[in-house]
């Protein structure tokens, strides 16, 4: 018996990555799955791996910053499962440059993916878990988040966003039995990583304790214990998942 049976997730961005990770990790579990990222024909290989699984998917293409999509596709998954039980909002983008080069379109993009499109799930989502009296949102944060980094003013205030948006539902919707925390990770071998010059990622390397980089799974193990009930009196958290890179 998996510690999700019965219940269904949606996941942002699942078409790789963390994202896809997440998405088969919470099948394993007995979730079924709703799966959202920009062309649903990219989620055919994420919904193989879930019904390997053994378990139901539904693919929906979706922008997340676009809030008629996200409502589109909220009333869609919720009609076709009956409930939404776990969020995670995983889908992020990065546009990185130094602050006097970022103009404001990298601003934008990244404040509207990251943090604007993690508001509107949230937002179109809590109503049916609120319904439902009960449900998990899981936001995945960065340790940028938490840390600041150099070419990165939008990412890491993005991601600031989102920790604090995390705290702030979590105390909304507690009374509701609805439990919202954020996942910190640090650096994880994913395509967003991946084009990282060399010498950066040999010097994030050295910084970080644990001695290697995460992988999308090291995310997705603790994401699935957010999302059920291992984790029912824990909520407003940021669990860091970094090798020991920050400790605070
Ligand atoms: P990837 O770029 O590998 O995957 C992100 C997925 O999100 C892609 O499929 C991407 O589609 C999709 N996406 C991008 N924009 C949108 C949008 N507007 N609407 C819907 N889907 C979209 O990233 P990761 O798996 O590495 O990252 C996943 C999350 O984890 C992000 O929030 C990231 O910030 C966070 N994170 C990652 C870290 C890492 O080291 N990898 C560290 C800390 C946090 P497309 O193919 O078009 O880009």
């Amino acid at each position: 018996m998996g510690s999700l049976d019965g219940r269904v997730a949606l996941v942002t961005g699942a078409a790789r990555g963390i994202g896809q990770a997440i998405a088969v990790r919470l099948a394993s579990a007995g979730a079924d799955i709703a799966l959202c990222d920009l062309d649903a024909a990219w989620l055919e290989e994420t919904a193989g791996k879930v019904r390997e699984a053994g378990r139901r998917v539904e693919c929906f293409a979706c922008d997340v910053s676009q809030a008629a999509q996200v409502a589109e596709v909220v009333d869609k998954a919720g009609a076709a499962f009956g409930r939404i039980d776990v969020l995670v909002n995983n889908a992020g983008i990065t546009k990185d440059t130094f602050l006097a080069r970022m103009s404001e379109a990298d601003w934008d993009a990244v404040l509207d993916i990251n943090l604007k499109g993690t508001f509107l799930f949230t937002k179109a989502v809590s109503r049916l878990m609120m319904k439902q009296r009960s449900g998990s949102i899981v936001n995945i944060a960065s340790i940028i988040g938490l840390i600041g980094n150099a070419g990165q003013c939008n990412y890491a205030a993005s991601k600031a966003g989102v920790i604090a948006l995390t705290k702030s539902v979590a105390k909304e919707l507690a009374s509701r039995n609805v439990r919202a925390n954020a996942v910190a990770p640090g650096f994880i071998r994913t395509k967003m990583t991946e084009k990282l010059p060399e010498d950066i990622q040999k010097k994030m390397l050295e910084q970080i304790p644990l001695a290697r980089f995460g992988e999308p799974d090291d995310v997705a193990r603790v994401v699935l214990f957010l999302a059920g009930d291992d984790s029912a009196y824990v909520t407003g958290q940021v669990v860091s998942v970094c090798g020991g890179m920050v400790t605070a």
